[in-house]
């Protein structure tokens, strides 16, 4: 599933391919995709308006449409959103397609279907769902350390459950949780009350050095996840527990082990996490 650094890096691929593109003509070709308003109404909306921009919040992406209007992208499991030159061939899963001014396309493309594509036409994307309810950008000024620690003491809530929460941090999925608690040296079934200030200083500074360098290496692409060029990401090469049960930790040896944790498969290592 893209997680933030995922969502980052296409919102980064994509901006400068479709900013300042109108919306010439829309194809809804799985009509399930668009949440609000209907199909019908969708298109309508969006024809003849200009792609001002693309801002990212947790795992979604808002691309302003001018007038306060906003079109909300999160592509949940599967979910990708390609830049596509005229003229290409479209692919299975291909549920909706945007036709930019110059031809070319953005198209969302969703083998499990799970995507949510929607409408906010005022502009109050706070108000919106599950985006009201986001916690802090990890890799902003307002995640500050005192706050979190905070969070953390006022829990009773295992830490992976607390980094999975999107209402505690926005963004951090079973990829990049598994890795940032290994980097903070803590077990995923730590209950977040025992964490004591120096841990939670540790955890913060995993939180954000992980997920930046998710950025730098353009994401993490097991499976689906290809960046708004259809490129795929390198962070699966760096990954130091996910994906690696019953391989040796790179940090001490012992072997890795899975475990259900929060509901999730999780990997972490006995002994240098405590
Ligand atoms: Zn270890």
């Amino acid at each position: 599933m893209p997680e933030l650094p995922e969502v980052e890096t296409v919102k980064r691929s994509l901006e400068p391919l479709v900013k300042g593109r109108i919306i010439e003509k829309t194809d809804v070709f799985y009509s399930g995709i668009i949440k609000k308003p209907g199909a019908e109404e969708f298109i309508q909306y969006l024809q003849g308006k200009e792609i001002q921009g693309i801002k990212r919040r947790g795992k979604y992406l808002l691309f302003s449409l001018g007038q306060g209007g906003l079109l909300v992208i999160h592509l949940r499991m599967t979910g990708q959103l390609v830049f596509s030159r005229k003229g290409e061939e479209l692919i299975k899963h291909t549920h909706l397609v945007l036709h930019l001014s110059g031809g070319d396309e953005l198209r969302f493309i969703d083998i499990r279907k799970f995507g949510l594509v929607y409408l906010i036409p005022t502009g109050k994307w706070e108000e919106a769902g599950g985006l009201s309810t986001l916690g802090p950008e990890p890799l902003e000024a307002e995640f500050s350390l005192s706050a979190f620690q905070k969070a953390l003491q006022q829990k009773k809530v295992g830490v992976k459950a607390f980094l999975l929460d999107q209402r505690n941090i926005a963004g951090i999925g079973n990829i990049y949780a598994d890795e940032i608690l290994f980097t903070a040296g803590l077990r995923p079934q730590r209950n977040v009350n025992s964490i004591v200030n120096e841990e939670a200083g540790c955890l913060y500074d995993a939180i954000r050095a992980v997920l930046a360098e998710g950025i730098k290496y353009r994401g993490t692409s097991i499976r689906d996840y290809v960046d708004g060029k259809g490129e795929r990401g390198r962070f699966q090469e760096k990954l130091k527990v996910y994906d690696r049960a019953g391989k040796s930790c790179v940090r001490c040896g012992t072997v890795l082990v899975k475990e259900t944790v929060a509901g999730r498969g999780t990997v972490y290592c006995p002994s240098c996490q405590v």
